[in-house]
């Protein structure tokens, strides 16, 4: 079994003396591969070598657009889309007699493929299907979903693939040993296909990030040259632990990390390592490990190692937990088991990292601890202009404005609404991306999609937009809230029937006491709207109640701003980078107080947004009948009203609050 992998192995270490068999295997290699994808033209490739890409909807029909695309298979959910490889003669003989030889065939052999690339669909085909007949010259295949066609193609490459290093692996250790037994035997191999001998990510790729970069570069210096530290004998951490929220580029850095060092990069999820098979866990550390150590220097990250890393003493000992432990134990015994030396940096990503347990922090282990902030406005400007590399753009185009309305949002988010905003685009039919369309992207991240469907009854639409006037008529009234840049009562698909749209003048990392008090009156004011209009109240409401409640209690128990407790700490947050972290730390009374304090301070808010609707009863009505005939109006025609109607002219900010919400009816 050992034989078998290390085997499989080879061809990816240079240097070292190449055993004269294992030519054998390359070549015979080389040959399944090329009856394959004569067999399945072209489909093959992509199980077998690099040549197959992710790409994205716009990037497609960039191709298309370009003559690239030769041929396109369409089916119910993916697209398939070819590009001719450079060819070369086949059926020259090569003789091999170096290392250099099998490279040289290899990289020609991958040259000669088709590019495939791979597109999620997105929309209707008909579009697509009459614009590739448009063009010309591109043979369009239908694919009817079929999954067990699928599955024989996938696998039947695997199968050959180890049935064949199977049996030169049984030749090789003399006719006996596991060869087939190994190719069986379950959880051994999954982190062969975790690992990718070049990641092409490097710290251009990752925006922001700074301080963490900067740590991680001595990691990549280390991997570079490991003699320049051993020689002074200075001893690097062995793991790092990235830490931050979900969606900050983690795994993205891990690559990055790989890539900038030019070394192997093996990656497993916390998750992959627990199955239902006992040991099984343990089994693929040990088999990631034992790869690595083939492949050194490289990276081996474990990306959420939450999942198996979790604190034992904090868990009962059910079944799946004492999997996780052993599972667990393994990875820290592989830890110790090897000098940093050896050139196998261990890297490891967690949202959670309050949870872990404490003996992969010590020394040793994962002892450099990297983190990974949500971006700031500069941040959030550079990522999205690292996302925008490849999309044209109009010169309406202001990434600045869209990353001051994305407060909180990380860098999933931001790549995520550019490519809407290229989807939009292209939908449109026009060649650039405008400002127009990433600002209604931020919109869809943000609230979901319109959902022209969804009718609403006369009067229901009539509560919304009097619910949402209220919300913008108290934003307007006060001093310290942020502007507001749409009001609109078309439904999203998210949930909301309608929503405020306010974006901040300035990035804030701090707020006030008065910018809180005055946002919970905010969130209240629409139910505040209702009560005096219709002097009745729906269901609307419950997500601005619950926004306002856990704000209202954040501010008595974690902040210090109630009158009551004034600076006693009653909760901790045990977990920093996930919502709903907060756990009580006061006994029941004082608990039963803090209710009570909250309470108070919500109906004070609600009062507050009722009276101020009150003395603004003409304008309320009258900007609600508007909205009600208009769907959706800017701030600007919601401003000119309201200066019209009251007389009051900006009560503008001196300090604009931090967070924009799209905030659910
Ligand atoms: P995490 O592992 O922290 O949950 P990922 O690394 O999986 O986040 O990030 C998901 C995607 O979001 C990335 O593939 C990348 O496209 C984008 N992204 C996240 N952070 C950044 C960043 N700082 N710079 C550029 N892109 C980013
Ligand atoms: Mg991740
Ligand atoms: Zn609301």
């Amino acid at each position: 079994m050992d034989n078998n992998r290390q085997n499989n192995n080879k061809d990816k270490k240079p240097g070292g003396g190449i055993p004269q068999s294992i030519f054998g295997a390359l070549i015979a290699l080389v040959a399944i591969s090329f009856i394959y994808s004569m067999i399945f033209s072209g489909t093959a490739g992509r199980y077998l070598s690099n040549n197959q890409a992710e790409i994205s909807y716009s990037e497609f029909i960039q191709k298309v657009n370009e003559g690239k695309i030769y041929r396109v298979r369409i089916s119910s959910e993916d697209i398939y889309a070819y590009e001719k490889g450079e060819t070369f003669n086949k059926d020259e003989e090569v003789e091999i007699k170096n290392e250099q030889d099998i490279k040289n065939v290899l990289e020609n052999f991958q040259k000669s493929q088709d590019k495939i690339y791979h597109i999620v669909k997105v929309g209707d085909d008909k579009d697509l299907v009459n614009r590739l007949i448009e063009k010309g010259n591109i043979e369009i295949i239908g694919v009817k979903a079929s999954i067990i066609m699928d599955l024989i193609i996938s696998l039947a490459p695997f199968i050959i693939l180890w049935l064949l290093i199977g049996m030169f692996a049984r030749r090789m250790s003399g006719g006996m040993g596991g060869g087939i037994g190994g190719i069986f035997s379950v959880g051994q191999s999954k982190a062969k296909r975790y690992m990718q001998r070049e990641t092409g990510v490097t710290f251009k790729d990752v925006a922001g990030e700074d301080e963490a970069k900067e740590s991680l570069q001595e990691i990549v210096d280390f991997l570079h040259n490991p003699k320049k530290y051993t020689y002074v004998g200075a001893k690097l951490p062995k793991g790092a632990l990235l830490v931050g929220p979900p969606g900050t580029g983690k795994t993205l850095l891990a690559k990055a990390v790989a890539g900038e060092a030019k070394v192997p990069f093996f990656s497993m999820t916390g998750s992959d390592f627990v199955e239902m098979f006992a040991g099984v866990g343990a089994s693929r550390v040990r088999d990631l490990f034992k790869q690595a150590k083939a492949a050194a220097p490289c990276i081996v990250f474990i990306d959420e190692i939450d999942a198996i890393g979790r604190s034992r003493d904090t868990r009962a000992g059910s079944g799946a937990d004492s999997e996780r432990e052993q599972t667990l134990n393994q990875l820290l015994s592989e830890m110790d088991g090897f000098e940093i030396n050896n050139g196998i940096m261990v890297m490891a990503a967690t949202n959670r990292p309050e949870i872990l347990d404490q003996a992969l922090l010590r020394p040793g282990r994962f002892d450099r601890r990297i983190v990974v902030e949500k971006p700031d406005l500069k941040g959030r400007i550079n990522i999205l202009k690292v996302h925008a590399k490849d999309v044209k753009l109009d010169d309406t185009v202001d990434f600045e404005e869209i990353a001051l309305s994305t407060s909180g949002a990380v860098g999933a988010d931001l790549a995520n609404m550019i490519n809407e905003a290229a989807i939009t685009a292209a939908k449109a039919k026009r060649d650039k991306v405008c400002q127009q369309d990433l600002k209604d992207a931020v919109e869809v991240v943000l609230v979901g999609k319109e959902k022209k469907d969804r009718i609403l009854s006369k009067e229901e639409r009539k509560i919304v937009s009097y619910h949402e006037v209220g919300h913008a008529l108290v934003t307007a009234l006060q001093k310290h809230t942020e502007p507001v840049q749409k009001i609109t009562i078309v439904p999203r698909t998210m949930g909301a029937l309608g929503y405020v749209l306010q974006t901040p003048e300035e990035e804030k990392y701090l707020n006030t006491k008065k910018e809180l008090e005055e946002k919970l009156v905010v969130f209240l004011s629409g139910r505040a709207a209702e009560d005096i209009v219709f002097d009745t109240i729906t269901t609307g409401a419950a997500n601005d109640i619950e926004q306002a409640t856990k704000l209202a209690r954040a501010m008595v128990t974690q902040y210090g701003m109630s009158e009551k407790f004034g600076l006693m700490g009653l909760a901790t947050n045990h977990s920093m980078y996930l919502e709903n972290g907060v756990d009580m730390n006061c006994g029941d009374e004082t608990a039963t107080q803090v209710d009570e304090e909250v309470q108070k301070m919500l109906k004070d808010a609600f009062e507050k947004a009722k009276a101020m609707l009150k003395e603004h009863r003409e304008a309320l009505d009258k900007i609600a009948e508007y909205l009600i005939e208009k769907e959706t109006i800017t701030g600007k025609e919601f401003m000119k009203l309201f200066t019209e109607i009251t007389g009051i002219a900006e009560v503008k900010n001196e300090r604009v609050s931090e967070k924009e919400d799209g905030d659910n009816v």
